[in-house]
């Protein structure tokens, strides 16, 4: 007897140890990197090593991606012709994936299209269709090749990750964060990700930014546990002329800035690397190419916004959606 009042009362002693445990407390760190800025919001950081360690992984990525800064690992694959980085080659194969499934869609080897149409430094420029011709010459998955681990680009092909680099953080990010079972909100620019469940039992609250007035959002996705969600659009980086938007993810079929009816996808998935991918694949595929491509897959939910302002969501994803009207794509 005297023994299950000693257990009672310990168990007691326990249930309430958990239940009036103060819950891990949120704090936010910005950090400056990959052409973006960046907050980590991490909850139980109590010494802030965490936040320590996760900004300096991120300087180094942003050191290992960078096309533009010329003491950048990529910059030196792109001015020597090859590199053997571990970095470079897992982001390599994994666009090879991304690319291999979405018909080419994309293409980490357009930098120098890029450059052309002046979204490098933003000095935009509308090239000759000789121009376009001329530098797509330089373009193509058939452009590199992985010869013992190593990269080797053909001729004067350059690589470009910038369409996948902040998801493959958010990934880096993410099994730090699970291997210390600490929660996180994670926004890397355009790139959100969760990790864990949110402190108190809500979901994650993730905004969608409106692609016609980018200081609002169209809609907010309430998401529980570890997600990547990542947004591609036509207003990030673009330029108008004669009433014509030409943004900076390029259609590697006609060398050219993506003309279709989408104004931003948005991709909700495990991974972060394929949320960043697939967002500009998506992207460049147009709106029936890409809800067929959900329609064949089963690692991703998407919203798409078309530029007539009509908002589709993926079946798997409706009852997330908050404060949005919506059409659904079915299966
Ligand atoms: P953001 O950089 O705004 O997060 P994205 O993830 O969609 O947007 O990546 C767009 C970037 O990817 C461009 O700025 C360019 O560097 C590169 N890019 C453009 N078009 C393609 C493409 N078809 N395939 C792969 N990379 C691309
Ligand atoms: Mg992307």
């Amino acid at each position: 007897m005297k023994r299950s009042i000693a257990l009672f009362i310990i168990l007691t002693l326990l249930i309430c140890a958990v239940g009036c445990a103060p819950l891990p407390e949120p704090a936010d760190t910005f950090v400056a990197a990959m052409d973006t800025e960046m907050t980590l919001r991490l909850y139980g950081d109590t010494d802030g090593s965490a936040a320590k360690y996760l900004t300096a992984e991120l300087f180094r990525l942003d050191a290992v991606f960078s096309p533009t800064e010329e003491s950048s690992t990529l910059y030196s694959l792109n001015r020597f012709k090859t590199i053997r980085d571990a970095d470079i080659l897992s982001l390599l194969q994994t666009a090879d994936e991304i690319s291999a499934r979405t018909n080419g869609a994309l293409d980490v080897t357009l930098l120098p299209l890029s450059r052309l149409w002046g979204f490098i430094g933003a000095s935009y420029y509308l090239p000759t269709a000789d121009e376009i011709a001329e530098t797509s010459r330089r373009t193509g998955t058939d452009k590199y090749e992985v010869v013992d681990d190593s990269v080797r680009l053909k001729g004067d092909a350059e690589l470009d990750f910038g369409a996948l680099a902040k998801g493959y953080a958010a990934d880096v990010c993410r099994a730090y964060l699970e291997g210390l079972d600490m929660p996180a909100l994670l926004t890397l620019g355009g790139n959100v990700q969760s990790v864990g469940d949110k402190p108190g039992g809500e979901p994650w609250m993730i905004g969608i930014q409106d692609p016609r007035q980018p200081e609002a959002c169209i809609m907010t996705l309430a998401l529980r546990g570890t997600n990547a969600v990542v947004t591609s659009g036509d207003y990030q980086r673009c330029f108008d002329l004669d009433g014509v938007r030409y943004c900076h993810i390029i259609d590697p079929a006609t060398g050219s800035p993506v003309q279709n009816d989408l104004c931003s996808v948005t991709i909700v998935a495990d991974s972060g690397v394929l949320a960043d991918g697939l967002s500009t694949a998506l992207f460049v595929m147009g709106p029936d190419a890409a809800f067929e491509h959900w329609r064949q897959s089963d690692d991703f939910e998407a919203v798409f916004v078309l530029k007539d302002g009509t908002v589709y969501v993926t079946e798997g994803l409706k009852g997330a959606v908050r404060n949005c009207n919506f059409e659904v794509v079915s299966r």
